[in-house]
């Protein structure tokens, strides 16, 4: 028999941070099985389906409008970045050209998330729901989180929840770089979740696992792994998922369940197996991006809207984060402020025993029993006498800083790498910015700027 082979990119080395993966070219086999439901599926179309297996990934990029507008980032980017767009509703969404955009210094200041182009499409069917409560169930690396994050724009409870520990490390690295301030991220399964928040959100984002259909040419390792009984097992877990989901929506809330692959099980299949189960939802919004049709990888979405009247009166089970007050490690906070900031910074300040302080935001639910990664914004750590500010507190407030050291790129990408730099900053801590965005933190002292990048997020060297 003929074998067929289709020419797909394979990412030769890839940044789950969300760097650049370089693409080599590899022959890879489409499975028979896979090739034949598509073609059933399709039909006429199937051929220019086919044929966009032969071109590269297309890449985006997708502006942090919590840090700058689209005009500002093309501004600075032009010398760097090949931009295209913006092809989404709320204007921050481009196709990026460039060399190893991951490990560009505006990518560590949080000016961009690089972001599958359909997949940023899933934010136009958020952009004018209501956003005051919101769950990421399904949540890293943290794509949909981060913009759903710009389209709050600091209002309102985020919860970015991601089942698998490691991956929810990466998710908060990825909050973090991007300065969001109202997100608590957490690392629950959504059941333990659903117990939890009883028709507590206004919008909870499904970005469920799946087969991965979409994924080929960006991780070709799910070809082999692609088979019928691994999408039928996918779906069962997605109506888990779903399920969950539903008993945590409130009144004139949705869900905004979305698949990156083609499968009906998956899709389309799922969406009407949920509605037949949940007389109190309906459909409002599902499309399909295949990329044959959108200039991307492909994305299923669905937006479904919770129409009846709660069951229970949950609102009164939904207990406020209990705030932990602690005088001294205020007092020696305060005192950072006004040196840095040259005044205070408002907020409900909460610090664990340990000394680790966060700025809790306004409407923070209790969450109690979930498995707590970060919480508002880490602001730093008490040791009793001292203390010493996080890289967080400057992602999210450094442009406020009164000290600020700025650095060109090529002096950034060193700060980057963890050198110790000299620097004319009058003694004490400093925001290290390049362009005016802060990277980090440094201490100036004497003349020296120490480095304080951390160490596990360090550019390594090409
Ligand atoms: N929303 C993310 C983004 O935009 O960057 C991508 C999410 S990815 C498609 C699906 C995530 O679901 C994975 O991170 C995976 O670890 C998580 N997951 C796996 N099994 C799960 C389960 N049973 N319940 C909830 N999440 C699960």
């Amino acid at each position: 028999m003929l074998r067929v082979f289709h020419v797909i990119f394979r990412p030769a080395s890839q940044d789950e941070r969300g760097g650049t993966p370089n693409f080599q070219f590899t022959m890879y086999s489409l499975p028979e099985k896979f090739k034949q439901r598509m073609q059933e599926r399709l039909g006429k179309d199937y051929p220019a389906f086919l044929a966009s297996y032969g071109l590269p990934p297309v890449k985006g990029l997708r502006v942090n409008a919590l840090k700058l507008t689209p005009q500002e980032f093309s501004a600075l980017a032009a010398e760097d970045f090949s931009l295209r767009g913006p092809f989404t509703e709320d204007k921050n969404g481009f196709y990026a050209e460039g060399e190893r955009l991951g490990a560009h210094p505006y990518h560590f200041a949080g000016l961009f998330y690089l972001q599958e182009p359909s997949a940023m499409k899933v934010g136009d069917l958020t952009l004018h729901r209501k956003k005051e409560r919101v769950l990421d169930l399904c949540a890293a690396p943290g794509g949909k989180t981060t913009h759903i994050a710009t389209q709050m724009g600091g209002e309102g409870v985020l919860i970015a929840n991601e089942i698998d520990y490691k991956r929810a490390k990466i998710l908060t690295e990825n909050v973090e770089r991007m300065g969001i301030r109202n997100c608590a991220v957490l690392s629950s399964d959504p059941g333990t979740l659903a117990r939890k928040f009883p028709e507590y959100f206004d919008l909870v984002l499904a970005d469920a696992p799946c087969s991965g259909e979409g994924m080929f040419k960006k991780e070709p390792s799910a070809i082999p792994e692609w088979s019928e009984e691994n999408v039928a097992m996918c779906a069962a877990r997605q109506k888990k998922i779903l399920g969950c989901a539903a008993q945590m929506v409130c009144e004139g809330g949705a869900i905004l369940y979305s698949t990156c692959t083609f499968s009906e099980e998956e899709d389309e299949w799922q969406v009407a197996d949920f509605l037949k189960e949940h007389a109190d939802f309906s459909l409002v919004a599902m499309h399909k991006l295949y990329p044959h049709t959108f200039e991307g990888e492909g994305h299923f979405m669905a937006l479904l809207e919770k129409t009846s009247a709660p069951l229970s009166l949950s609102e009164a089970r939904h207990r406020p984060f209990a705030i932990l007050k602690n005088t001294s490690a205020e007092r020696a906070f305060s005192a950072f402020c006004a040196d840095f900031f040259g005044g205070p910074l408002c907020g409900n300040i909460h610090t664990l025993a340990d000394g680790r302080m966060y700025l809790v935001p306004d409407g923070m639910p209790d969450l109690t029993g979930a498995s707590l990664l970060r919480l508002g914004v880490e602001l730093g750590a008490w040791d009793g006498k001292l203390f010493k500010p996080a890289h967080a507190l400057a992602m999210a407030f450094g442009t406020r800083a009164k000290r600020k050291i700025s650095l060109t790129r090529e002096e950034a990408k060193r700060y980057l790498r963890g050198e110790t730099l000299p620097c004319d900053a009058e003694n004490g801590w400093t925001a290290v910015c390049v362009d005016g965005y802060p990277l980090g933190l440094g201490k100036a002292v004497n003349g020296v700027m120490k480095n304080h990048f951390p160490k596990s997020l360090r550019l390594r060297m090409k």
